[in-house]
C-alpha cells in the first residue's frame, strides 16, 4: 500500500524516505512545486491543503495518510479521515495546532501549565490575569518565534495584540527558565509507546539552536517529564510520533506546547538512534512495532543551520565533516533566508559535553575565512 504525507512540511524529506526504504509508495500534497518532500516522493500533487481533487486522489491512492506540519486545514484532515487512516488524527492536530485549545486541553487535563490567559478580540480585550513581562502569542500558525511579542504592561499588550492583527492570541507570562526540555514519543494504534531519551535545548531568538541528548538532569525530573508526554498522547488518543516543549522553573516543570510529528530537536535521532524518528513516524501511522528508541552512543547534539550562514556565500561543509563524528543534514531549500531553517549538524561522542563541543565547533568553522 501506499502511504502519503500529506500537507506535509516543505523542510522535510526524512518521513517519506523512511517510508520509502520500508518498501512503501509515497505520495506528496504540498503547494510548494520545489518542495524537497515532493521531490523525494513517488507522486508530488502539487496543490493547495484545501484542495478537494487533490485530497480525493491522495485518498484513493494512499492507505495511510499523515502530516507533518501543523497547520493542515481541519476540514482537509476531516475529508481524508472519513475514507483512508490518518494519523495523528484530526482532533489531535487540531488541539497542537491552536495555542487557546492547546492550554485548554492541557489545563483540563490537570497537566502543568504556566500562568496564561486567552486574549480574544470578540468582547474588547480583557485584563487578563497574567503578571508581565509577559509574552502574547498568536494562537495559530505561530512557529520559531514567529507570531509572539514580548511585553512589560497592559498598553503594551494592547498595541501587540493589534500588530499581531487582532487575532485570538495567548498572553503567558515570562517565566524566568532555568532551562527547556523535549521528548519526543511514539504511539502505536494499540497504545504502545516508545520514548527518546529527553532532549536539552537552547533557543535563540525564539528559534532552537542546540539540543543535547540525554539532558543533563536529575532521572526525577527526566521521567516526568517522559510521563506527561505519555500522559498527553494517551489523552489525545494519539497515534504517530508526537513532540512535548516543556519549561523547567525552579525546579517545577511546566509543558510549553505540543508539536504533532518529529521535531527538531529529535533531529540526532537520524544519526544516533537505532530508530530515526522518521521511520518511527512510519512504523506508528502504519501499525507497525515501534523501533528501539536507545542511542548508539552516549552523547549527541544537534546545531541547527540557518539561512544567515550564506551571508558569505555557502559554507564551507568539507570543514564541517573534518570531524568524522560529525554528520550534514541539508534539506535542499530553495533561498536561505535570515532565521530559516536550512539543514542541521549531529555530532556524537562519549559524553553529552564532547558531542556539543564537537557540533559548536563543526558548525563555527562553516564561515571561518581561509
Ligand atoms: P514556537 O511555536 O515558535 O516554538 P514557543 O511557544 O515554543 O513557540 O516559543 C519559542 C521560545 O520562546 C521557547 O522555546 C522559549 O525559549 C521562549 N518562550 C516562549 N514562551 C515563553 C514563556 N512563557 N516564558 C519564557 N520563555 C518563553
Ligand atoms: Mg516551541
Amino acid at each position: 500500500p501506499a502511504i502519503a504525507c500529506a500537507v506535509t512540511l516543505a523542510t522535510s524529506s526524512y518521513t517519506v524516505m523512511a517510508a520509502r526504504s520500508m518498501g512503501y509508495r509515497t505520495v506528496v500534497l504540498e503547494p510548494d512545486p520545489h518542495a524537497p518532500a515532493g521531490r523525494a516522493a513517488d507522486l508530488h500533487l502539487a496543490a493547495a491543503y484545501d484542495d478537494d481533487e487533490a485530497l480525493d486522489r491522495l485518498a484513493e491512492e494512499c492507505a495511510v495518510v499523515t502530516t507533518e506540519f501543523e497547520n493542515p486545514p481541519a476540514a482537509a484532515l476531516h475529508r481524508l479521515a472519513g475514507r483512508v487512516a490518518v494519523a495523528p488524527g484530526p482532533e489531535a492536530v487540531g488541539v497542537a495546532q491552536d495555542r487557546v485549545a492547546e492550554k485548554a486541553f492541557l489545563a483540563g487535563a490537570g497537566l502543568p501549565v504556566g500562568p496564561y490567559a486567552v486574549v480574544d478580540g470578540g468582547g474588547g480585550i480583557p485584563e487578563p490575569e497574567v503578571e508581565y513581562p509577559a509574552i502574547l502569542k498568536t494562537a495559530r500558525l505561530g512557529y520559531d518565534g514567529k507570531g509572539q511579542r514580548r511585553v512589560g504592561d497592559p498598553s503594551e499588550m494592547r498595541a501587540a495584540w493589534t500588530l499581531l492583527g487582532g487575532v485570538p492570541c495567548v498572553l503567558e507570562q515570562a517565566l524566568d527558565l532555568d532551562l527547556e526540555l523535549s521528548v519526543v514519543v511514539a504511539r502505536s494504534p494499540d497504545g504502545g509507546f516508545a520514548a527518546y531519551p529527553v532532549a536539552e535545548n537552547v533557543h535563540v531568538d525564539g528559534i532552537l539552536d542546540v539540543s543535547v541528548v540525554p539532558a543533563r538532569v536529575p532521572a526525577r525530573l527526566a521521567d516526568r517529564a517522559v510521563g506527561l508526554a505519555m500522559a498527553i498522547a494517551d489523552a489525545l488518543n494519539y497515534v504517530g510520533v508526537l513532540a512535548v516543549e516543556f519549561f523547567v522553573v525552579g525546579g517545577a516543570i511546566f509543558v510549553n506546547e505540543l508539536a504533532p510529528r518529529p521535531h527538531n530537536s529529535g533531529h540526532w535521532t537520524l544519526d544516533v538512534a537505532q530508530t530515526s524518528q522518521f521511520e518511527q513516524q512510519v512504523r506508528a501511522v502504519c501499525g507497525l512495532g515501534l523501533g528501539d528508541t536507545s542511542m548508539s552512543q552516549r552523547g549527541a547534539a544537534m546545531v541547527n543551520l540557518l539561512g544567515d550562514l550564506w551571508e558569505r556565500g555557502t559554507p564551507a561543509w568539507e570543514r564541517a565533516l573534518e570531524d568524522s563524528h560529525v554528520a550534514l543534514h541539508l534539506y535542499g531549500k530553495a533561498a536561505a533566508r535570515s532565521g530559516r531553517k536550512m539543514g542541521h549538524l549531529t555530532a556524537w561522542g562519549a559524553t553529552v559535553e564532547e558531542a556539543e563541543v564537537r557540533a559548536r565547533d563543526a558548525r563555527d568553522r562553516l564561515n571561518r575565512p581561509g
